[in-house]
């Protein structure tokens, strides 16, 4: 039996380009009215081939968007305290206006040590407990890219938050936490799940909006997803596979995200876009000017 698709796609691409086009005429706005442009440092340890690799990328659609990039690359036998010095730096330096710490850092490093080293205006990742709270608590702040780019994502397809069951899948520190707190944030109703949650897909079938942070190939199952659902997938597994079984899952969703195009090109939207808010602020500029 042939299954109908019923769900409409919920394309990242379009709204990213948007984000991405805007931020580069912002970014040509201040390096005209400052003769600065914004500069994002990145900072590596080590040399995973994925980090290397996830930061050349944003490093290049910086370039591409008119922001300069700074590259501080450690070695792996960096200590917690050398990592945290070289942030420091980076945090005190007024010719940085964001600063990228590529995580993971390593198993012998002190991660929260060192993101918390970086300065909250600079936090352009959004990974301080600073970020964190602001973001909880709705406030002004630089929200956790991937998560600041599933909200934005929802709102372009006008997807209703209030009273709304949100389960979100995952309680990462970089995307399940913080997206739950947003969606909170937003007047949803969330439960969190993880790998202690008994009888998961139960949980499942109630998400008005379901939101899979997992990283496991296909771990949501479509007859789970309730008919009508919203259907957010930010897992990313090899061979472009995301955390939901897309297939089948779209047949019972009104809104479902497309694995890759769909939360993927958000992430680093926002990430430039907070960076130029960030430059624009440290520059003395209305980070609310500059384009129309
Ligand atoms: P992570 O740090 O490994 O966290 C995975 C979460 O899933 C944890 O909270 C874990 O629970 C939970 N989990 C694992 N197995 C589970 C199970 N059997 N049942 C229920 N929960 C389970 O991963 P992450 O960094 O959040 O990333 C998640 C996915 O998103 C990955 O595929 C990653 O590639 C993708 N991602 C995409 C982007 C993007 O830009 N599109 C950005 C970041 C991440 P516990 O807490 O109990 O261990």
């Amino acid at each position: 039996m042939t299954q109908t698709s019923t769900a409409r796609l919920m394309d990242g691409t379009g709204p990213a380009r948007r984000i991405v086009e805007r931020s580069a005429a912002r970014a040509a706005w201040i390096s005209r009215e400052t003769g600065t442009p914004p500069c994002l440092a990145t900072v590596l340890v080590g040399d995973d081939p994925a980090s290397v690799t996830y930061v050349r990328m944003k490093r290049a659609r910086c370039e591409k968007a008119g922001i300069a990039s700074r590259h501080v690359g450690l070695p792996a036998t960096t200590t917690t305290a050398e990592l945290v010095d070289a942030v420091t730096a980076l945090s005190r330096d007024p010719g940085v206006h964001g600063i990228l710490l590529q995580h993971p850092a390593g198993p012998h490093i002190d991660e929260r040590a060192a993101f918390e080293a970086i300065a909250p205006h600079k936090d352009v990742d959004g990974l301080t407990l600073h970020s964190f709270a602001a973001k909880s608590f709705g406030l002004p702040g630089f929200a956790s890219c991937t998560p600041g780019g599933i909200m934005r994502l929802l709102a372009e397809y006008d997807v209703e938050l209030t009273g709304r069951h949100a389960v979100v899948v995952g309680r990462s520190a970089i995307l399940g936490r913080p997206v739950g707190m947003m969606l909170l944030a937003g007047d949803a109703t969330v439960t969190y799940c993880h790998s202690r949650t008994a009888d998961l897909a139960s949980i499942v079938r109630q998400a008005d909006i379901l939101v899979a942070a997992v990283g496991r190939p296909r771990f949501i199952r479509g007859e789970d997803v309730k008919p009508g659902a919203v259907v957010i997938d930010a897992g990313y597994n090899p061979g472009n596979v995301g955390d939901v079984d897309f297939e089948t899952a779209r047949t019972r969703a009104s809104l479902i995200t497309p694995v890759p195009g769909g939360v993927g090109p958000m992430t680093i939207a926002v990430l430039l876009e907070q960076t130029v808010d960030a430059a624009a602020r440290q520059l003395g500029l209305d980070p609310g000017a500059g384009v129309g």
